[in-house]
C-alpha cells in the first residue's frame, strides 16, 4: 500500500515539475511563500521521505517537527523574525528544501475543491470581479491560494508573470493541473482510507 502511494507521489511531484516549466521565474529566496498561517499538510511518504533525510524515524520526526489534527499531519509554526513561519524556515530559507512537501513545491496553486472557495475567499473578494478572468470551475478546483498570493505578493516575479501571461498561460497549465488535481485527490483517498494502518505502522 505505502508503495502505491509512493508511486502516486512520485507522478504528482513530476507533474509538479512539468507545470513549473510553463511557469520560469526567479525566487529572490525572500521567504515570503512560507510566512502566515498556512498550515502544509504531509502525506506518508513524505513523512517518511523527510524523516530519512533527517535521520530521524517517523515517529521522532513526527513528535520534533509535526502537530497531530485527527488523521492529519501537519508542520509545526514558529515565530521567525518577521512573523510565524514555517519550523523549517531558516534565514529565508527551507532546511529541507531537497525534500519539502508537495503542498510547498505545489504553491501557489493549491488543489482543493469547493472548500477554499465556499468559505474564505467570498469574505475577502467579490468573486464575480474575477469571474471574467479565471473561470469558476478552475478557480474552485485549483486556484485558491493563487488568488491570494497574487494579491499578498505583488511585488513578487511569479505573481507578475502569472498575471500578464494569464491567458497565454491558463489553456498551457490547465490540462496539467487537472491532472495533479485528480492524482492529489486519489493520492489523498487512498492514504486517509487506510490512514489508522498506516500511522500505527509508521509511528510505531
Ligand atoms: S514570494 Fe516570490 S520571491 Fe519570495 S519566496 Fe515566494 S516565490 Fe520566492
Ligand atoms: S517545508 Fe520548507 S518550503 Fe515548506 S513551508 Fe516549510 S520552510 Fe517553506
Amino acid at each position: 500500500m505505502l508503495e502505491e502511494l509512493e508511486e502516486m507521489e512520485n507522478k504528482l511531484y513530476k507533474l509538479n515539475e512539468a507545470l513549473w516549466d510553463h511557469i520560469p521565474f526567479e525566487c529572490t529566496k525572500c521567504g515570503k511563500c512560507c510566512h502566515g498561517v498556512r498550515f502544509i499538510n504531509l502525506t506518508i511518504p513524505e513523512i517518511i521521505r523527510i524523516s530519512k533525510r533527517l535521520g530521524l524515524t517517523p515517529k521522532k520526526f513526527v513528535k520534533k517537527y509535526c502537530i497531530i489534527d485527527g488523521y492529519y499531519i501537519y508542520l509545526k509554526r514558529k515565530e521567525g523574525k518577521s512573523g510565524i513561519t514555517c519550523v523549517f524556515q531558516e534565514n529565508n530559507l527551507c532546511k529541507i528544501h531537497d525534500v519539502k512537501p508537495f503542498q510547498c513545491r505545489f504553491y501557489p496553486f493549491y488543489s482543493t475543491r469547493q472548500v477554499i472557495y465556499d468559505t474564505i475567499i467570498p469574505k475577502l473578494f467579490d468573486v464575480r470581479m474575477i469571474r471574467p478572468i479565471i473561470r469558476v470551475r478552475d478557480f474552485d478546483i485549483l486556484f485558491g491560494d493563487l488568488l491570494i498570493f497574487l494579491i499578498r505578493e505583488p511585488e513578487c516575479e511569479l505573481s507578475k508573470n502569472i498575471w500578464l501571461n494569464i491567458n497565454d498561460l491558463l489553456p498551457r497549465i490547465r490540462p496539467i493541473l487537472m491532472k495533479i488535481a485528480l492524482l492529489r485527490e486519489r493520492l489523498l483517498f487512498n492514504m486517509y482510507k487506510n490512514i489508522a494502518y498506516l500511522m500505527t505502522e509508521i509511528l510505531r
